[in-house]
């Protein structure tokens, strides 16, 4: 049904919503204690959408008190792992029922095409919630080897208070590859959305106490990184903090970390991924294809984005020429217009900060062969024309540096050696791709890439069924999979004489 619904139909929708934008805590919507609230802005035509409560320590002191209460309360905590299932599902059924509305409060907030908000957005968000619920009743615990005298249990607890502190680019996926794993463990959880688009968290907040989630469960703190983001990590209280954003956040949560309770830190950070295509990739019309996807999708706002683009010297001009031809047919447009593939940019800063990294890397002296320009629509707001620099070479800030944005910088290389070194050559290590027919360099390159995801004749390809995440300074711990439990969940070791 929502695949036929035409750009009328959603400017009309964006039109009448109403939209909530105070903080969901303890099964309450509230106000910020301090009455402050900041304007959550589209950046499609830079319209006020809602006024957001602005939380702060006073809010997460609260939050954390409440949580902490209802997890020590067994309420949830105590649930028979197969009763919070239901709960789960009943939950993904709420967030599908409601998808519209999400989808389109996530394009209106962030920018991205209402049709990839629906597709990946929405999809995604369903397949973790109902994946995870499914998942957390066929975890079992273990028993150790031990001498005929002695039983060792060893068993997993929930940890109790988790915070989430999740970025704009993709925030209810981003949020759901932590909150289900955490409240499925049993955990009671304190979500801080991106200041760039809370809405779609505030409404989850909603839905969960719909679906069952007792009160204190689930809570929403909409507000700054350094105002509630910084109280969550610092908090005596919280006992895991998990994160996706920069790493830049990423190192400092690690010290707030530090000057208060240890509380562990997990975080998915940035990256600046290779994609290499030798000479006998199995299609290259397809590799290209792959290749612009990567930069364009989301718009380039992807922290797996393939944003190097390595080419073997021998097919360079051929295959960047279909390259070009496909970036083609990537372009900025009203999100609102099930049409459109490229949306806006998520607001006036990262537009600025993507353009000057357009001008550096022209400075730098790569060579600038598609787009490079803001696009000016009727409706305003920011956009931006997929870009490609050709000849850049490592030194260069447009190679180094993740700009978050559709900017793709491509390098040549003649020999494996070089491909390898060059896909490597990073502080970064989350994703990586690989185009070849020769199954032994295909291995060859799976293991040395040192990235948490490596794609052979694809890219940017996943499931619920396996873990993402980073090696380096992309982070630490894996979303998604059986392997995401480990992050919300304690060890312990029993040991009882017999
Ligand atoms: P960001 O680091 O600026 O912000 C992320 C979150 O951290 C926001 O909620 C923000 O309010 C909060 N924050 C900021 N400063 C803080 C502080 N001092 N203390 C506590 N919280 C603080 O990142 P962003 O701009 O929202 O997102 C883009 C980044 O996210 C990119 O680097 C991208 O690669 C990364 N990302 C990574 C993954 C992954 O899985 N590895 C996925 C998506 C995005």
């Amino acid at each position: 049904m929502s695949s036929q619904r035409t750009f009328e139909y959603w400017k009309e929708q964006a039109a009448s919503l109403s939209i909530n934008g105070q903080a969901f805590i303890n099964g309450q919507s509230v106000d910020a204690k301090s009455g402050e609230t900041f304007e959550t802005i589209s950046p499609i035509d830079g319209r006020v959408l809602a006024n957001v409560a602005s939380c702060d320590e006073a809010d997460v002191n609260e939050a954390v008190k409440l949580a902490r209460a209802a997890f020590d309360s067994g309420v949830w905590s105590q649930k028979a792992p197969a009763e919070r299932k239901q709960v789960l599902l009943k939950f993904a059924d709420l967030i599908e029922a409601n998808q519209e509305e999400l989808a389109l409060l996530e394009t209106l907030d962030m920018g991205k095409p209402i049709s990839d908000a629906l597709s990946a957005d929405i999809g995604g968000t369903l397949r973790a919630v109902r994946w995870t619920a499914e998942a957390v009743d066929k975890v079992y615990d273990e028993i150790a080897p031990t001498s005929e005298n002695e039983i060792g249990m060893i068993t997993r607890e929930p940890v109790g208070v988790v915070a989430a502190i999740v970025p704009w680019n993709f925030p209810m996926i981003m949020a759901s590859w932590k909150f289900s794993p955490a409240l499925a463990m049993g955990n009671s959880v304190i979500l801080k959305p991106s200041e760039k688009s809370p809405l779609t968290a505030i409404k989850l907040g909603q839905l969960a106490k719909e679906a069952g989630i007792p009160d204190g469960v689930f809570n929403i703190l909409p507000g700054f990184g350094h105002t509630a983001g910084k109280a969550l990590a610092l908090h005596m209280d919280v006992d895991t903090l998990v994160f996706t954003g920069s790493t830049n956040v990423a190192k400092q949560l690690m010290i707030y970390a530090g000057q208060s309770n240890m509380k562990r830190i997990w975080s998915e950070a940035g990256g600046k991924s290779p994609h290499v295509v030798f000479a006998d990739a199995p299609d290259l019309d397809l590799a290209a294809d792959a290749a612009a996807a990567a930069i364009c999708f989301n718009q380039g706002e992807v922290c797996t984005a393939g944003s190097r683009l390595l080419v073997e010297d021998s097919i360079y001009d051929e295959f960047m020429e279909k390259v070009r031809q496909s970036l083609g047919k990537w372009k900025a447009g009203n999100p609102l217009d099930p049409e459109t593939n490229v949306g806006a940019i998520v607001d006036e800063d990262q537009l600025n900060r993507v353009l000057s990294f357009i001008e550096k890397g022209k400075e730098e002296g790569a060579n600038l062969t598609v787009g490079g320009n803001r696009v000016e629509l009727a409706e305003g707001g920011y956009f931006l024309e997929p870009t490609i620099f050709e000849d850049a070479q490592p030194h260069m800030s447009i190679v180094k540096e993740e700009i978050f944005g559709p900017v793709l910088s491509v390098i040549r290389f003649k020999t494996d050696e070089e491909a390898l070194q060059l896909c490597n050559d990073s502080i970064y290590g989350l994703a990586s791709g690989v185009w070849t027919n020769n199954l032994t360099r295909a291995h060859r390159f799976a293991k040395g890439i040192k990235a948490g995801m490596v794609w052979i004749n694809e890219y940017d390809q996943g499931d619920m069924t396996a873990p993402f995440g980073g090696y380096k300074q992309s982070g630490n711990g894996r979303d998604k999979s059986l392997h995401a439990f480990e992050k919300y969940s304690e060890v312990k070791a029993t040991w009882i004489k017999i």
